[in-house]
């Protein structure tokens, strides 16, 4: 089994733009927003049970997964949101490690925006956030996705508090320099992960 490095971050904060620079220079990626996907994909088992728990509603007229209605379906029912946790989570539990398990190099990346939420940092040997401070996280957010201040605010305030995200970091990328200096902290930390995974592997 690889050595596995959890990338992590709120939202726009730079968790792609860091995944794919490590990608160009090799490292594999295993994406966890991926994986929550392919459990709900037209066809699968866990659609099925979802659509005999919620209904209809619960899928689009091409097959795919209400995203939508089932995240309204579940905001003020704590009942529903259990169930629905209960039933993905050992599944993306079980896809990520089959993954991770595939991947014959040293190490890899696990990106995972909800690592904090979701008390996965266990799961890693090594935990990398990428920070920026929240005004700068809206604006990018904002711009990226074309929403309004108002709803980027109320996203940020949805997620793990950028100081509970901090606390379970072995190492930080400050995201508010520009491209060329996140390139060469990639880079640093690229040699690290090496020797690191290196000295798990023995
Ligand atoms: P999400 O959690 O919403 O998927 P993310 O953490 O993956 O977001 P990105 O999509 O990588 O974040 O970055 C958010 C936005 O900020 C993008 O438009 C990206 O191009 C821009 N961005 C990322 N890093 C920088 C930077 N260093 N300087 C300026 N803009 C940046």
């Amino acid at each position: 089994m690889p050595y596995v490095v959890a990338l992590t971050g709120g939202i726009g904060s730079g968790k792609t733009t860091i995944a794919e620079m490590f990608a160009r220079l090799g490292v594999k990626i295993v994406d966890a927003d991926i994986i929550a996907r392919q459990v709900v994909e037209p066809g699968s088992p866990a659609l099925s049970e979802i659509r005999n728990h919620f209904g209809p509603q619960a899928i689009l007229p091409g097959g795919n997964l209400n995203r939508g209605w089932l995240r309204q379906r579940i905001f003020a029912d704590p009942v529903s949101k259990q169930w629905l946790n209960d039933l993905l989570h050992p599944l993306i539990q079980q896809q990520t490690q089959q993954l991770i398990n595939e991947i014959t190099d040293d190490w890899c990346l696990w990106v995972v925006p909800l690592l904090t939420e979701n008390g996965l940092q266990d799961q890693a040997d090594r935990v990398l956030v990428v920070d920026i401070d929240e005004e700068t996280q809206i604006r990018r957010t904002m711009a990226r996705d074309n929403i309004t201040r108002q709803q980027a605010a109320d996203i940020l305030t949805a997620q793990a508090s950028r100081q509970s995200r901090l606390q379970i970091a072995d190492d930080v990328i400050d995201n508010s320099g520009s491209p060329e200096e996140q390139q060469q902290v990639v880079a640093m930390l690229y040699q690290r992960y090496q020797l690191q995974a290196s000295a798990k592997k023995g």
